[in-house]
């Protein structure tokens, strides 16, 4: 996102698991490594800032759908208490039944006790990880993700729904392919973000990023599980590269 510009935070998502999405601010991503990703730099230690800018977004919540996206460039857990109570409050006020929020791997331990304090008010939470591709050897010696293991089986005992990152160099019809059905196979929803030029050192491969719209954007296109953003803001949100 621009750093000039105050990123559009609220917006509403109408097809393919319609929900509304508020992109919230908190003291950052403590992995911060990701060589893809300057997502992280949204981001203040001004508790009470963050938390005003906050407000503002979740107050236009309507609940309309019951189901809420909260992503902050980080992990729920970087997001301050009285914004964590805020959305409870409206969760509660909108009947809203369902919230997705994103969590690094490293925070994996924090979820149990997270999903607990919302389900003791009728609130199931969904918890979606950017695991990136399950090739964990291109996963963490070319991406940086930090995700200490290989198994989609151990991913799932966490976490609801994996955000993958497509049309970066090295990649192919196949692997993409298989990265794809791997999310379907142990994950609820599959995000496919295609990348998009940032000031990172890893770029967009035209000609992956072209193998993507010929062979696999058809196949997943009208697939209720598979949500595909072409642009980091195809949610109406600014910036949306996932924890
Ligand atoms: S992709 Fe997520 S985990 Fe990685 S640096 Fe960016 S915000 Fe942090």
């Amino acid at each position: 996102m621009s750093e000039n510009l105050e990123p559009i935070r609220y917006s509403m998502i109408t097809e393919k698991n319609p929900r509304e999405i508020v992109m919230l601010r908190g003291s950052g991503c403590v992995w911060k490594r990701c060589r893809f990703c300057d997502y992280h730099l949204d981001k203040s230690p001004d508790k009470e800032a963050n938390f005003l800018l906050n407000r503002t977004q979740l107050l236009q919540v309507t609940g309309l759908y019951h189901k809420l996206e909260v992503i902050n460039s980080g992990s729920f857990v970087d997001l301050d208490e009285d914004t964590i109570s805020l959305i409870e409050e409206v969760c509660l006020k909108k009947d809203i039944s369902e919230i997705h929020f994103e969590c690094h791997w490293m925070h994996r331990k924090e979820i149990p006790a997270f999903r607990k304090r919302f389900a003791d008010k009728g609130i199931t939470l969904k918890l979606k990880i950017g695991v990136e591709t399950f090739d964990s050897l291109f996963r963490e010696s070319y991406l940086s993700k930090g995700i200490d293991t290989d198994s989609p089986a151990e991913i799932e005992q966490y976490f609801d729904e994996v955000c993958l990152l497509q049309g970066i160099p090295g990649q192919t019809v196949e692997s993409m392919r298989q990265d794809i059905e791997t999310g379907l196979q142990f994950f609820e929803r599959v995000c496919v973000n295609i990348m998009v030029e940032n000031r990172m050192p890893i770029k967009p491969d035209p000609r992956v990023i072209a193998l993507f719209q010929k062979y696999l954007y058809p196949d997943y296109i009208n697939n209720p599980r598979v949500d595909i953003l072409m642009e980091n803001t195809d949610f109406g949100v600014g910036g949306t590269a996932n924890a």
